[in-house]
């Protein structure tokens, strides 16, 4: 079995359809995409050996499948510079997500290293019941939950169509520079909808796929979270 199968089959052993982060990050970075390196810990001292191994900063996040938000349930620590501030985020992190669901089943923290700052986008996919695989790109925050600024498109789709669904934003502005800004790398955020692109046609299986955000800068694009829902 090849390791998208084998993920998607664990997944499936203990009846969950939505896939844990780094379950559907092994599975992305399967079609190329950039992600940061991450890895799962369970306790504080195994949390504190891989931020040593990452190299600091990292970003410390909670893992479990009844916690899609991870944010809403105080399950992100992000700029954690020392092992004293990886094992306090540990707890911390432990501690919110028991408050926030009392029932759900906490597996660990993924520590994971910290992309840069850049500018933070979103590219996501469903199913339409008339056209099938749909990918969908917007900026991130407000221009997607406030303004509602997303392009579609029915997959298959080719660099230029990937290009056309971003330079149709509203906001593409945005991501061309502006004032002291850099533009980011249109061909590799297009390269993302096209290996998504390429990820969905191959695996029917997938019913919802987010990045988000994908961090994108003046070269190249880093992925920091995903989200996959098997049908
Ligand atoms: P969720 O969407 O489940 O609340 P995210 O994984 O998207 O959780 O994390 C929340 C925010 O934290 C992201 O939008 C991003 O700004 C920041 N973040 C998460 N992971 C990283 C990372 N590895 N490097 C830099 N920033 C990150
Ligand atoms: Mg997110």
């Amino acid at each position: 079995m090849n390791t998208i199968d084998k993920v998607i089959a664990q997944a499936r052993s203990e009846n969950r359809i939505a896939l844990l982060e780094h379950e559907a990050k092994i599975i992305v970075r399967e079609y190329g995409i950039t992600i940061p390196k991450f890895q799962l810990a369970t306790n504080e001292k195994e949390a504190a050996r891989i931020a040593q191994e990452i190299g600091f900063p990292v970003v410390a996040k909670i893992v479990s499948p009844e916690i899609l938000h991870k944010s809403d349930a105080g399950g992100v620590k992000v700029g954690l510079n020392t092992v004293a501030d990886v094992e306090a985020a540990y707890r911390t992190i432990m501690e919110n997500a028991k408050a926030y669901d009392s029932k759900a089943n906490l597996l660990g923290v993924l520590i994971m290293e910290m992309a840069p700052k850049g500018t933070e986008v979103i590219v996501g996919a469903i199913k339409d019941s008339q056209f099938g695989a749909t990918l969908m790109f917007g900026l991130g925050g407000i221009f997607v939950e406030v303004l509602k600024d997303v392009t579609f498109k029915i997959a298959p789709v080719s660099m230029d169509e990937a290009r056309e669904m971003i330079n149709g934003l509203k906001a593409s502005a945005l991501l061309k520079g502006y004032r002291n800004t850099d533009p980011v790398d249109i061909d590799a955020l297009a390269q993302v909808l096209v290996s998504i692109s390429n990820l969905l046609m191959d695996h029917p299986e997938i019913r919802e796929l987010d990045l988000n955000p994908v961090m994108a800068y003046a070269k190249g694009v880093s992925t920091v979270d995903a989200r996959i829902i098997l049908e």
